[in-house]
């Protein structure tokens, strides 16, 4: 008889940002595929906040169908405090993992029929090559940072130069260009980044795997899909926009309960993802320019760090003792009857979800900007670090659903005139509306992609039988 039944193997790197849409990935093909699915999280302080809460099986899914194992906790200590980045942190984290992946699946009895990591994931995948597993990458962002991504991967060094020292846009084929000033920092430091190479091994990889996932969908970015699939051998599957589902029982949180008391689409909440940070200068405009506007706030706050605009990623439950003396005198105090102030982190889903949120300042990590898709909220766009700032011009330039900071400071602060301009012109002026009614046309097409006979629903599927398809040949000996 034929096996129905794929059983799926994911494995995710550390960060939120790449955890979360991992575990939705695994939900939705329990749920929605009838896959059984293993998901291997490498342990971090991260993966310790989440397994509690988002490691439930989905509803209606059998519990047997989703099991997690936590590979044991890697020691990047050697990296820590040297000036290294987050990226070659997780790919050292990545790298001293496999081992403990590899000796997983290989004592499993009911092995998985394919593989799939994420960018970060890729020296993994010499272990579905040992157990003759299918091999695919999920890629964690949009496809229009792919095509980029691969695509600097395959210059020459003329050509970046080009970008990057005569700071010319670089043309992707079949896609839309990308300004010197949302480009990748990876990028910036060439040569002297080791990323740089580095990153080209692992498209070489990722080009020689059974597909491409990505969590976007045809309809939002038709063009970048399109100029990928005429241009790439590998088999690209947008199956997105995967987002958290609210959860229950945060819904009566001191957070939620302020949310409560608030008018419709009345406040801004602002928020830097996982591991954004501020300088200290910037988080002083930031705050006259919430109180200047005289809005309504929901403001995720950490400590201001000099150095590094992702001073908490990978860190988030070390940060903060809450302490808020960095605020400029007084703040508190003034805005305390219409801003609420949060240390370190909220429930982002459940927050963007809540009707008296009526816009979004957020650095545009791809997993914030579906979630305030997904639930209709437009947005401020702040770019910090990574792709954020192709996200940003994407969402600004392209699709309409946020406006962008028109003038920075040459030292790249963004002023309390230009916050308090932003924050009004999305919660009360006109602009706002427009980008308000744009942002809803793509809630439905999103939601329209993921439920059944829509396009991210179709691929997940053809996805699954590909999967089912292996299953058979191997179980007849071929
Ligand atoms: N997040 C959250 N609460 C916070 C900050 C972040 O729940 O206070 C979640 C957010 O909902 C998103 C993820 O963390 O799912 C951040 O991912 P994203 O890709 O936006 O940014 P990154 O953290 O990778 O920069």
């Amino acid at each position: 008889m034929e096996a129905t039944k794929p059983h799926i193997a994911l494995l995710a790197s550390p960060g939120m940002g790449h955890l979360i849409p991992v575990l939705e990935l695994a939900k939705r093909l329990v749920s929605h595929q009838s896959s059984k699915v293993t998901v291997f999280i490498v342990a971090t302080d991260h993966a310790s906040i989440v397994s509690s809460q988002l490691l439930q099986p989905p509803a209606g899914s059998d519990g047997d169908d989703l099991l997690v194992v936590l590979l044991p906790f890697i020691d990047i200590s050697d990296m820590v405090g040297s000036g290294v980045s987050y990226v070659r942190k997780i790919e050292a984290t990545m790298l001293r993992s496999v081992l403990f992946f590899r000796i997983e699946i290989s004592k499993m009895e009911s092995r998985p029929t394919a593989l799939v990591v994420d960018m970060f994931g890729t020296d993994a995948l010499g272990v579905a090559d040992e157990f003759n597993m299918l091999k695919f990458v999920f890629v964690t962002s949009n496809a229009w940072f792919f095509a980029y991504a691969l695509h600097t991967t395959e210059i020459d060094i003329k050509e970046i130069d080009e970008h990057v020292k005569n700071r010319k846009p670089l043309k992707i084929p079949g896609c839309r260009p990308v300004m010197f000033e949302d480009t990748n920092e990876t990028l910036l430091n060439y040569p002297n980044d080791p990323s740089y190479e580095r990153f080209k091994d692992i498209f070489i990889k990722m080009s020689l795997t059974d597909g491409i996932l990505m969590n976007t969908w045809d309809e939002l970015e038709p063009t970048s899909l399109k100029a990928l699939r005429d241009t790439r051998k590998v088999p690209i599957y947008p199956i997105g926009p995967l987002v958290r589902p609210i959860e229950k029982s945060v819904l009566c949180s001191g957070i939620m309960n302020w949310l409560n008391k608030q008018p419709e689409e009345s406040v801004i909440y602002v928020s830097f993802g996982s591991g954004g940070t501020l300088s200290i200068q910037q988080v002083i405009e930031l705050s006259w320019g919430l109180e200047l506007s005289q809005q309504r706030f929901l403001w995720v706050i950490r400590p201001p760090t000099e150095k590094d605009a992702a001073g908490a990623f990978l860190t988030l439950t070390n940060g903060s003792d809450g302490n808020l003396d960095y605020l400029p005198d007084g703040f508190l105090a003034r805005t305390h009857d219409r801003g609420l102030v949060v240390p370190m982190w909220a429930p982002q889903v459940e927050v963007l979800n809540h009707p008296s949120i009526g816009g979004f300042l957020t650095h545009c990590g791809w997993n914030s900007t579906l979630e305030s898709i997904a639930n209709g909220v437009p947005m401020i766009a702040w770019p910090l670090y990574a792709e954020q700032k192709m996200n940003a011009n994407m969402l600004t330039e392209d699709i309409g659903a946020s406006i962008q900071a028109a003038a920075m400071e040459s030292d790249g602060l963004v002023t309390r005139g230009e916050i308090r301009s932003m924050i009004r012109k999305i919660l009360v002026d006109h602009e706002g509306r427009n980008i308000r009614a744009r942002i809803k046309e793509l809630k439905n097409s999103a939601a329209k992609a993921l439920a059944e006979g829509g396009s991210s629903y179709n691929i997940l599927f053809q996805l699954a039988e590909i999967c089912i398809q292996h299953l058979n040949t191997k179980a007849f000996g071929a």
